[in-house]
């Protein structure tokens, strides 16, 4: 995504990984899915490795080259599932200056922000009462 101006004016910067204010939203139609597509990918590679058949399954699932095919099973589900996630999720991030939720709207690339009910140092309300 790159930046995203919060409405306060903070440049919400979304440019590596492991992101501490960003976050995802699976919608619960979808878990079912995405969990179906994780254990699929892990039975037919586990077949595939115990038919001889590994090159085959890599070629069936990206495009070799340049995907290499000298990768341990669990980094090739993992790719596997990260697409299928990123299809599936919206983005969601915290404003670190004024506590905004900036959530994306369905897969496009607007942004819908929520301001906080609460001073961020009044604490949290526990919604589970
Ligand atoms: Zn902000």
């Amino acid at each position: 995504m790159g930046k995203l101006r919060c409405i306060c004016g903070h440049n919400i910067v979304d440019q590596t990984d492991n992101i501490s204010y960003k976050g995802y939203i699976l919608s619960d139609t979808c878990v079912d899915e995405v969990s179906d597509i994780l254990t699929d990918n892990i039975d037919s590679l586990i077949e595939a490795n115990n038919k001889n058949e590994r090159l085959d399954w890599i070629k069936k699932n990206f495009i070799v080259p340049p995907y290499p095919i000298d990768l341990k099973d669990s980094a090739m589900i993992h790719d596997l599932l990260s697409s299928k996630l990123i299809e599936k999720t919206q983005d969601i991030f915290e404003c670190e200056k004024c506590g905004r939720i900036a959530i994306q709207v369905g897969l496009t690339n607007k942004f819908s922000f929520y301001n906080p009910d609460s001073d961020k140092s009044k604490g949290i309300l526990d919604s589970k009462k």
